[in-house]
């Protein structure tokens, strides 16, 4: 890793008001094409004086409210009636989104465990490098929309790692308020300090993710959590004037450490004893590993180490050692 600067560039003017729809150009010189580059979509809508906001998606190229709700605000902000500027990348790891991929197939890179990135390292370590230290720096507000993709699915949430600085946990606290979802979860132990919401929140933006649904797919439901959300956000941010309205105050929650996770420790067919949404106690059985090789071995029970509401759950049953069967948050 590298804290130098990013040698890309988006072939449209970032500077200029109004509304633009260029790429970012990622030369990528390879068997099929020589001399070719990946257009990784980038939108900017500049209006009068006001805040610079990120909205970026498709960080995981299987979670797809986000890039949904992006395309549509991409269309429908009106740069004339903007306070600010809005810049958009609503496929940040084109190659895996356009694979329909967590991961990039070109490198098998994860987007959101290789920030700040590496202007000469891999194609996913350069997408990280750009976004880090061309985007971030011109940016004060910014959501990574996320959901959770093929393996998991969540019950929809905005998903906040803490930032050190109190006065920028309040501003933080506020946002997660104003965006909106049924709940916001603050994530105490993050899995990783090398994702873009670590990057933006060093960088002092008033920032947070989200885990919107998942299954690699999206729903009626969790897809408007997405498009009113960034609206809010933007005027909360003061950035719109209008937003739909809240349904419901956001339910905040924490998820703690280990206690809170659910992981396989053997391979087999897990059989949940719990639906998403459930509250569950510490020693509660969580499910069975059921073992398919060995009709007549009775199976593995899974225990909750922890207190809370079930808030996602993997997807296939088909598990082996090291997978996450589910996690859960409870109230703050
Ligand atoms: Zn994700």
């Amino acid at each position: 890793m590298t804290t130098r600067t990013s040698p890309l560039r988006a072939d449209i003017d970032l500077e200029a008001p109004g509304r633009r729809v260029g790429h970012v150009r990622l030369p990528n010189s390879v068997h099929e094409s020589a001399y070719g580059w990946i257009p990784i979509p980038i939108a900017v809508i500049r209006g009068g004086e006001g805040p610079t906001v990120l909205l970026t998606a498709g960080n995981h190229g299987d979670e797809y409210e986000g890039q949904i709700a992006l395309l549509k605000l991409v269309r429908e902000l009106d740069p004339a009636r903007l306070r600010g500027r809005v810049i958009v990348l609503p496929r940040m790891n084109l190659p895996a989104a356009a694979a329909g991929r967590r991961t990039s197939p070109i490198d098998g890179g994860n987007l959101n465990r290789v920030f700040p990135g590496d202007p000469d390292g891999t194609v996913t370590e350069q997408i990280a490098s750009y976004v880090a230290s061309v985007l971030v720096p011109m940016t004060q507000a910014s959501i990574d929309i996320h959901s959770g993709g093929s393996s998991l699915d969540y019950l929809p949430c905005a998903y906040a790692r803490l930032p050190a600085d109190p006065g920028l946990r309040a501003r933080q606290r506020a946002a997660l308020q104003a965006f909106g979802a049924p709940r916001a979860i603050l994530v105490e132990n993050p899995l990783t300090n090398n994702s873009m919401s670590a990057t933006a929140l060093a960088a002092g933006h008033v920032h947070f993710s989200t885990e919107i649904g998942g299954g690699g797919t999206t729903r009626p439901s969790s897809q408007a959590i997405a498009d009113d959300g960034v609206r809010r956000f933007l005027a909360h941010l003061g950035v719109v004037d209008d937003a739909p309205p809240v349904a419901a105050p956001t339910r905040m929650m924490r998820v703690a450490g280990a206690e809170h996770y659910v992981y396989a420790p053997v391979r087999g067919l897990f059989e949940p004893a719990f639906e998403l949404g459930d509250v569950v106690m510490r020693g509660q059985l969580a499910g069975r590993i059921h073992f398919p090789e060995e009709p007549e071995r009775a199976p593995r029970e899974l225990h909750f180490a922890g207190d809370g509401v079930l808030v996602c759950r993997r997807v296939s049953s088909l598990v082996a050692p090291g997978d996450c069967l589910a996690h859960l948050a409870s109230d703050l």
